[in-house]
């Protein structure tokens, strides 16, 4: 058992105690605790940040880039160890999480590489002596605040390239995934001077918003809620600090007549219900077009049954239980709205008894699902997903635009002219045809359009958008 607490300054400090933490697919476990920190300690935490910043941001790039580069070595050592621990802690199945830690590691490698790559262009000068260009400079300091669902990957794709361009950072995790965001820190955290990582563990509305609020942070990325997104924003742009805001999404499968159906059935079981469904980019509606409907939610039910559910650490287990009570609650009540609002449950339905005690949903199918309804609008975040009918390609690109979240969008098909349509019209930032709607590589550009993101985007290239100013130099001898 684990008594978390927080990093600042290059040391583990906090007086504050907190509630234990259990595991969400054996709730006998319990794994640790994790402070209730008071808001002294966030501030002492920016202050750290803040001291560190000018020798950090005075070290080169490539300075920075080899500590990047330790910090993978020493994550990519203790891979199976931060998978365990995250599957333990927020409950994905041991596989993925081992995969999600595996990722990390390509993450900071990647940003380790930018530590020596371009941070500007040249730019001629109507004046023939006059040498114009530009160059990307650090925000200062950088308040993360992360969700529990990639426990392990989304703060490394915020903290790596945050550092990378020179920026020092207070990481503050989601309650929900504290204690493996504490052991990421404790691997890496000495290999920088003191003060460029810190961690602050606690409540999203006491820590995570004194952070958001404290005058010396330059800039706040974010993935979670809309909510809270849409709050966090509010408090940034009051007091001008720099936001970037990773938020929900209501992801659509649009399948064509003509799909591959055994590709599209693993595809789409697969966007929804790895995790239980607790991505961003799952896959919550299925769009299908008249003529294949029947057999594709036949196929569908007949995948889902098959799935092993079950304790996360068992490497046979494709879906594990929902990270809390609250979850499990809130999903609970989305299947309940379902039914009655008259859509058709073909599989699943409610809890699932797997033999331990635990925040299990079984993975459940909707039919019938008109676009009024709640569960085609909001975001579940468990494994649940719609079926919805569509007359054509068009009424189909049309019902998947009828929500208000674009974040990622998939067409199965073989006519090249119904994906070229799909592209050209779908609203969302991630668009991909005869591919799951999850699942995206690290080195290309991740956001959404619509309520799903505040329209910047985050790994790959794009980090340097959010993570620096740009300042434009002229030199006149
Ligand atoms: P979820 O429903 O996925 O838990 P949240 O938006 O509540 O989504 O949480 C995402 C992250 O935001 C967590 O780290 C949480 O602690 C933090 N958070 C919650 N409320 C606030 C707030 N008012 N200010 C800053 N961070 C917050």
């Amino acid at each position: 058992m684990v008594a978390a607490k927080n990093y600042i300054a290059g040391e583990w400090v906090t007086d504050a105690r907190g509630p234990e933490v259990r595991a969400p697919g054996n709730l006998d476990e319990v794994l640790g605790t994790v402070p209730l920190t008071t808001t002294a300690e966030v501030e002492a935490a920016v202050e750290a940040a803040a001291r560190a910043q000018d020798g950090w941001r005075h070290l080169s790039g490539v300075e920075r880039g080899n500590i990047l580069f330790r910090a993978a070595a020493v994550l990519e050592a203790h891979v199976d160890e931060l998978g365990a621990l995250a599957a333990r802690e927020m409950g994905k199945p041991i596989g993925e999480a081992r995969a999600e830690a595996a990722r990390a590691v390509s993450i900071f490698r990647y940003y380790a590489g930018e530590g020596s790559r371009a941070i500007g262009e040249v730019i001629p000068s109507a004046n023939a002596t006059t040498l114009q260009f530009t160059l990307r400079v650090p925000l200062g300091v950088v308040g993360i605040i992360t969700p529990w669902n990639f426990p392990l990957a989304i703060p490394a794709w915020k903290m790596a390239p945050a550092l990378a361009y020179g920026n020092t950072v207070v990481l503050k995790p989601a309650e929900w995934a504290s204690l493996t965001a504490a052991r990421i820190i404790e691997l890496i955290g000495p290999l920088f001077p003191p003060g460029v990582v810190n961690l602050i563990l606690g409540k999203g509305s006491v820590v995570g918003e004194a952070l958001v609020r404290h005058p010396a942070v330059a800039g706040i990325s974010f993935t979670g809620s809309g909510d809270t997104g849409q709050h966090i924003a509010q408090v940034a742009v009051e007091r001008g600090a720099k936001y970037q805001l990773e938020m929900g999404g209501k992801n659509p499968v649009i399948v064509a007549d003509d799909a591959d159906l055994d590709r599209v059935v693993e595809l789409t079981v697969s966007g929804a219900m790895r995790s239980a469904g607790q991505k961003c980019t799952a896959t919550s509606r299925v769009i299908a077009t008249r003529g294949i409907k029947p057999r594709l939610a036949e196929a569908l039910v007949e995948r889902v049954r098959q799935l092993k559910q079950g304790n996360p650490l068992d490497p046979d287990t494709y879906l594990g239980p929902v990270v809390s009570a609250a979850q499990e609650e809130k999903i609970l009540a989305m299947i309940q709205k379902g039914r009655d609002e008259g859509a058709r449950i073909l599989a699943g339905g409610g809890r699932a008894d797997v033999g331990l005690r635990g925040f299990y949903i079984a993975p459940t199918v909707f039919d019938d699902v008109d676009s009024r309804m709640t569960i085609a609008q909001e975001e579940i975040f468990g494994p649940v997903v719609a079926i919805q009918e569509a007359a054509d390609i068009e009424d189909a690109i049309r019902i998947a635009n009828g929500v208000r979240y674009g974040l990622s969008a998939s067409v199965f098909t073989r006519d090249l002219k119904t994906a070229l349509l799909f592209v050209d019209r779908i609203e969302a930032g991630m668009v991909r045809v005869n591919e799951e709607t999850a699942g995206v590589e690290l080195q290309a550009p991740f956001g959404g359009m619509k309520a799903s993101s505040s329209h910047s985007r985050e790994q790959g290239r794009a980090a340097i958008e959010f993570f620096t100013h740009t300042k434009t130099v002229a030199i006149r001898p």
